[in-house]
């Protein structure tokens, strides 16, 4: 299998191209960023079909490293890192919900939650980190100087990357916007003994930060605009479309922020359509909460020109970004994908979050954004209720337990807490006990 190859490229076509363990996240050329290209032509030799049987013979495996979903697809990931230098925590594989009630509410009967945040940390961002903090262990033991790895975060990120460095035993560094993240979020990188430093400042800042601390090339940065993460994260596509027995999903609805997720779902559908294993493409549509919404508004002028925002506090605090990193990438993709830009309120977020949960879900404020998008959508009849569509959830809403509590106790700001739940609390009274259930039996009916 040695003779698949991948390296760096630089996606304005200037062609510019660096091996992937070269401490390099920008063109040297012209300063654009980067991407993982894979040479094709030893991929095509094997035919899609078996190509479709290989990634479906490793699903649960034991066998190093195949059991994660990133590295069932390692070929068309990293294809030459050594496997004794991965780092994984058997991440990926993860399922599909069918939204059977919560579809049915407005006459879907074919919605999909892909559980993306039922994973090592809670996030996404393991599918990423798994690749970076491999291919940065596997510079560490072939003896290049790396002494640490930073990233920037809105709070998933940074748990992912300390998780994964701890796991290979390589020095972590986090820089986390004050105030502005969950206390799980906090707590994760902490726990995992990051070097933890919360500037007062928002994520942007933060990130102009960390590039700042990264010129030093002995720490390596772990942000989505190193696109080691994006192949990883790229499997989401590969992973939903082996899950319908290689069937391609008409819609996909995946949350946005910095931007970098949504050309990684991209790519693994281009890769797929160009090794022959699909056919066709779907819709994708991108989500922002309208508090941070810089790629909404370039939509609407028909991506003429995109102006970074000053965001403002969102529920949605893992995608309260002004200004994206990898907008460009983002931009392409959804040309590519016949894509749309929906924004969600604040309101709208958190109670298609709530809405959902009553159908057993515990969606997160992000994945409320992509819920609420698609219900606009449906509603305005711009997507087809009979369209086959998975919504991305991007995180487990036990990371954020200040957004379910303020929801249910109704003190959020900016919304209307129209299915909060709370508990009743009363004496231990039978008789009492019998009369509330009475109540609300009939209150649920109702
Ligand atoms: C990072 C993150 C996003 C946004 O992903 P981008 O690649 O930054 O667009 C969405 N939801 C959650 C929970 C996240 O952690
Ligand atoms: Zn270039």
């Amino acid at each position: 299998m040695s003779d698949y190859r991948a390296l760096f490229r630089c996606i304005a076509g200037c062609g510019e191209t660096y091996p992937l363990d070269e401490v390099v996240y920008e063109c040297k050329k012209c300063g654009n960023l980067l991407e993982v290209h894979h040479d094709l032509a030893p991929l095509k030799k094997l035919s899609a079909k078996k190509w479709r049987e290989l990634f479906d013979g490793r699903t649960g495996t034991t066998e190093w490293p195949y059991g994660s979903g990133i590295w069932s697809k390692k070929e068309w990931v990293v294809p030459e890192i050594d496997s004794k230098h991965i780092v994984s925590m058997s991440e990926g594989n993860t399922n599909l919900f069918w939204a059977k009630r919560f579809g049915s509410m407005f006459g879907m009967n074919d919605l999909w939650i892909k559980m993306c945040g039922n994973t090592h940390t809670g996030s996404f961002k393991d599918l990423g980190m798994t690749v970076l903090v491999s291919v940065v262990n596997d510079m560490i033991q072939r003896g290049k100087n790396i002494k640490a790895v930073a990233c920037a975060s809105t709070g998933d990120t940074s748990a992912a990357l300390a998780a994964y460095a701890a796991c290979a035993g390589i020095p972590s560094i986090v820089f986390l916007p004050a105030n502005k993240i969950s206390t799980a979020q906090l707590v994760q990188p902490m726990a995992n003994n990051a070097i933890v430093l919360s500037l007062d400042t928002d994520f942007d800042g933060c990130m102009r930060v960390v590039r700042e601390i990264t010129k030093d090339n002995t720490i390596y940065l772990a942000n989505s605009m190193n696109s080691l993460r994006i192949e990883g994260q790229k499997t989401i596509s590969i992973e939903m479309v082996q899950q319908f027995d290689w069937d391609v999903p008409d819609v996909v609805i995946i949350p946005g922020g910095n931007l970098g997720n949504v050309s990684a779902l991209g790519n693994g559908f281009k890769m797929m359509l160009d090794l022959g294993l699909i056919k066709k493409r779907p819709r994708i549509v991108l989500a922002q909460a309208q508090k941070a919404n810089p790629l909404y508004l370039s939509y609407l002028n028909g991506f003429h020109e995109f102006k970074p925002v000053t965001p403002q506090k969102t529920l949605a605090s893992a995608i309260q970004i002004g200004d994206p990193v990898s907008v460009q990438k983002a931009i392409r993709t959804l040309k590519e994908f016949d894509g749309i830009v929906e924004q969600a309120s604040e309101d709208e977020l958190a109670n298609a979050a709530a809405l959902a949960d009553r159908t057993g879900t515990y969606s997160c404020p992000h994945t409320g954004v992509a819920l609420a998008v698609l219900m606009k959508l449906i509603d305005r009849q711009v997507l087809s209720k009979k369209d086959r569509t998975i919504v991305i959830s991007t995180a487990h809403g036990l990371k954020f337990s200040e957004f379910k509590v303020g929801y249910h106790e109704g003190t959020l700001k900016e919304v209307d807490c129209k299915y909060a739940n709370r508990p009743i609390a009363m004496a231990p009274d039978v008789d009492k006990i019998r009369e509330a259930l009475e109540r609300e039996f009939a209150a649920r009916k109702g």
